[in-house]
């Protein structure tokens, strides 16, 4: 390998000269207590900066070799090392100067979840963080001054102040991988105790706003009602004490503004673990559970929604339903289907973001409107078929739908963010009152196997390049979190609620490209097993199949694969 004085004198050979000569500088560079490793260059000083990274050998790093046993230690201590990195690299970016994207020093930066991803790696005794710098130029011309005062005097604070074990606070480490190992627990503990989701007391639930995932500042702590208590003794922190969601179908209930959506959303996000102080980290929730809600308008394949939407008035098949546009009501139909086929055991449902035709069919509306003219199976008369015959458990929020008291297990009013449990009176209000119907004849389960198409522009293009035709693979572009595009096709994964992270679309988008190069013509729950063996077998950034390994990819659940592919 060659050494840091040699990339010196390389970085003064190319000095004043015009831009792609940087790109001579691409490869390793030895520099003492870490590599560094100049991954892809930037072709001008406009463009998508430059990736670089750097691995440093555990010999040096320093981390207990109980901080990477698990796989939850070694996410938790990446997630907290890209953390310490980024916060280093923020004081240096900019520092050095130039044209368009010169001085540029960026790293991601998560938000409250903690989550695998290929911008911090920690395997093999060694750690690997990946970043961006914007390699300086005057005009298109290269100042390899400044690149040198990046990569000789800041890198070397950043690495020494965010990478080794000796530079963290006393004590840090091992709190974020006790942390981890506790959020662990809990996750197994829901199985044992036949749980589908835990939020322990003194839980900040609410957000400081639309915008912002941080925890409220003096929101009303989340305390468990006595009947529905659970106690738990982590590995840790000892005794914790908050609300255990059994199994079945709970209902939470109450007035508009009283904290019902608020507390739905964080279980929805309890399948991730959150970092200390966001105020969610003991709110853990079964990790298959998908939210199911209305996405009137996505694209649906051959998908069994007969459970809940027969004898259409175009006769339509719908136990292979196709089409470009569902409604409300088919939209929820499919995702409920597809959140099934993805191995979900928990939905989880607010009647807000529901078609109300698809939650009930009221007994007037029955009265005039006969059965037969009416295509919806509403999903009360599944829902407890859907958990006794199939053990699929169900959250829902009820604001105005009574008539899901007759199956709930458990009903918790939010009454001014304060969960009670109402389960008794709900009952009581039942008696003497007609029954719905409840269960509808023709349950079963959906039968995956779907086969997607994949095709769109050609796989490869052909380009000419002087030399000959060259394959040039389909371009991936990203649009945040709630969009790609892969060759001229887009993707729109805005309903998709559980994506949580701008990386986990991205990695989404280079899966499309590796089972559009790779897996055509496969079904979707073939494409999602394969592509967990790949990332199982090699690492996340496999899926790129191949070349530079981009940074700033996240792990997604399979049901977000499963979710994406199914839209696609
Ligand atoms: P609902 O779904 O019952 O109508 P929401 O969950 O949307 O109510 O909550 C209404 C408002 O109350 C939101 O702005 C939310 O941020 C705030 N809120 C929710 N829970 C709390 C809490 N525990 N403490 C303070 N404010 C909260
Ligand atoms: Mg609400």
């Amino acid at each position: 390998m060659k050494t840091a004085e040699e990339l010196r004198s390389a970085l003064r050979a190319i000095d004043h000269r015009s831009y792609p000569a940087y790109k001579s500088l691409v490869g390793s560079w030895f520099f003492g207590t870490y590599t560094l490793n100049i991954e892809r260059v930037q072709g001008d000083p406009f463009a998508a900066p430059s990736q670089l990274s750097v691995t440093v050998d555990n010999r040096t790093a320093g981390f207990p070799l109980n901080c990477w046993e698990t796989p939850w230690n070694r996410t938790a201590l990446e997630d907290y090392l890209l953390r310490r990195f980024a916060r280093q690299a923020g004081r240096f970016s900019r520092q050095a100067k130039g044209s368009g994207k010169s001085g540029v020093l960026a790293v991601t930066t998560p938000g409250q979840e903690v989550l695998e991803r290929t911008d911090c790696q920690v395997r093999a005794g060694a750690v690997t963080l990946r970043f961006e710098v914007g390699f300086p130029a005057n005009g298109r011309t290269i100042n390899a001054r400044e690149l040198e005062k990046i990569l000789f005097d800041f890198l070397p604070v950043c690495v020494g102040q965010g990478l080794l074990y000796a530079s963290a606070p006393k004590g840090e480490v091992e709190q974020i991988i006790h942390l981890a190992e506790d959020q662990h627990f809990i996750r197994e503990e829901l199985a044992r105790l036949e749980l589908a989701a835990f939020v322990a007391d003194g839980s900040v639930l609410p957000r400081e706003s639309g915008v912002s995932d941080r925890s409220m500042k003096n929101a009303v702590p989340f305390q468990a009602p006595e009947s529905m208590a659970v106690i738990l003794d982590l590995p840790h922190r000892g005794t914790v004490r908050g609300m255990g969601v059994r199994r079945g179908i709970t209902l939470i209930a109450g007035g508009g503004y009283h904290g019902k959506s608020t507390l739905l959303k964080a279980l929805e996000r309890g399948v991730y673990d959150h970092i200390a102080g966001d105020g969610r980290e003991y709110v853990i929730t079964d990790a298959t559970a998908v939210k199911i809600r209305a996405e009137d308008g996505r694209k649906v394949t051959d998908t069994d929604i007969s459970l809940f939407i027969n004898h259409l008035p175009s006769g339509r098949d719908t136990t292979e339903f196709s089409t470009l546009d569902a409604s409300g009501s088919t939209s929820q139909a499919a995702n409920i289907a597809e959140a099934l086929e993805a191995g979900s055991r928990v939905l989880l449902m607010d009647e807000d973001t529901s078609a109300t035709n698809f939650m009930v069919r009221d007994e007037l509306m029955q009265a005039v409107i006969a059965r037969d003219q009416e295509p919806i199976t509403p999903f009360l008369e599944r829902a407890l078929d859907l958990w006794q015959k199939a053990g699929v458990s169900l959250i829902l929020v009820v604001g105005s739908c009574g008539a899901y008291f007759h199956i709930a297990d458990k009903v918790v009013q939010m009454d001014a963010y304060h969960a009670r449990d109402i389960t008794d009176q709900a009952r009581a209000a039942l008696e003497g009152r007609s029954v719905p119907a409840l269960t509808a004849p023709g349950f079963h389960l959906p039968t995956g196997n779907r086969v997607i198409d994949l095709s769109g522009d050609s796989q490869t293009r052909k380009n000419y390049r002087g030399d000959g035709y060259r394959q040039e693979r389909l371009k991936v572009k990203c649009f945040g979190k709630t969009a790609f595009s892969v060759g001229d096709r887009e993707l729109d994964l805005r309903y998709v609620e559980q994506l949580v992270d701008g990386g986990q679309t991205r990695t989404l988008a280079y899966m499309v490209r590796y089972a559009r190069e790779h897996l055509a013509g496969r079904s979707v729950d073939d494409i999602v097993a394969t592509l967990a063996k790949l990332i199982g077998e090699k690492n996340l950034g496999a899926v790129c199949g191949g070349g530079v390994v981009p940074a700033g990819l996240t792990l997604p659940r399979a049901q977000e694969i499963f979710a994406c592919f199914d839209r696609y």
